[in-house]
């Protein structure tokens, strides 16, 4: 039996794997907004604690655990620094022992982003394949590659698919620069351009949908749902994200000739099948060897790709 966390911005997500990697329990906690590494922590305790109720095993059973986390992550000592979308992180802390203690087994850390590319290559839509590219479709749209059946992370940045270039001086990221595949198709930037359409007396039933649901961002959920009702704007801004995916991810197809390309994420992840095949065909037109194209696939493990992934963080000697 081993567990897996994937510690997000705004929830952790926990599961237990009996010794055939098939999940039997899980639970789902929000990450705390105030306080500081303790507090978050323990809260990352309480949620595995859930998933081992919920697979009806004691805490104990546990062999291991393995955790994602972001910010810059330091999986040899276990240290955790820079993690600025989590409270009070200012600090550099060791959460792998402060997170062994509470759980009463050993943890190891990874990035967040690469296990759950890690989880989708050795358990999910990557089984089979020697070389993949993950597109996580969210907030932002993050990447990870695996070349000849291994993680390439170049000097320790690289698979940062959401700021390839796609439109000269185009629109701003995120991240400050211009042009790049995420100033389109990151839901972060989507909400930023569907607001100022509305500045301008543009029409949307989105942020009424928002409102109805008593939320303050518009997450996965409220695209699907104005999708859904034809909503004229969601349907102007998601075509436009599909566009600049499909140029983007054409291009990395262009440069690695990858096998498997996975598309996943929040926005990826609900949206599902329909979106990934309007994502496959955007990306036709530039593929520099379009008859023989990768094969373009949803997330199979959804959700609890980042989690799943986090338990092949657990060395098998320490299973039992
Ligand atoms: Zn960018």
């Amino acid at each position: 039996m081993k567990g897996g966390i994937d510690l997000g911005g705004t929830k952790v997500q926990a599961v237990v794997l009996d010794d055939r990697s098939k999940v039997v329990g899980q639970a789902k906690r929000s990450t705390p907004t105030e306080g500081g590494p303790t507090d978050v922590i323990a809260e990352m305790a309480g949620t595995i604690a859930d998933a081992c109720v919920d697979a009806g095993v004691d805490s104990s059973a546990l062999t291991g655990l393995g955790v994602g986390s972001p910010g810059a992550v330091d999986g040899d000592s276990g240290i955790v620094t820079e993690a600025r979308n989590l409270p009070g992180w200012d600090e550099p802390f060791p959460m792998a022992a402060a997170l062994s203690e509470l759980v009463h087994c050993p943890v190891r850390l990874g990035n967040d982003v690469q296990v759950a590319v890690d989880g989708e290559f050795v358990l999910g839509a990557g089984r089979g394949s020697r070389s993949l590219l993950a597109v996580w479709w969210g907030t932002g749209v993050g990447g990870g590659i695996i070349l000849d059946g291994k993680p390439w992370i170049g000097r320790g940045a690289g698979g940062e698919i959401g700021h390839i270039v796609i439109k000269l001086g185009g629109a701003r990221c995120p991240c400050g620069r211009r042009g790049c595949m995420e100033a389109y198709a990151g839901r972060a930037a989507m909400e930023t351009k569907a607001r100022k359409l509305v500045k301008q007396g543009k029409r949307t039933n989105l942020f009424r949908i928002m409102k109805n649901r008593e939320r303050t961002r518009l997450t996965s959920g409220i695209w699907y749902r104005a999708l859904d009702q034809k909503d004229a704007m969601a349907e102007k801004l998601i075509d436009r994200a599909i566009a600049a995916l499909g140029a983007g991810v054409a291009s990395v197809v262009n440069v690695l000739d990858v096998e498997t390309v996975v598309i996943g994420g929040g926005l990826g992840t609900r949206l599902g099948e329909p979106y990934v095949r309007r994502i496959e065909k955007a990306m036709r037109p530039h593929l520099f060897v379009p008859e023989r194209p990768p094969n373009v696939v949803p997330a199979a493990l959804g959700d609890l790709s980042g989690a799943i992934g986090a338990t092949l963080l657990v060395p098998p000697t320490l299973l039992q």
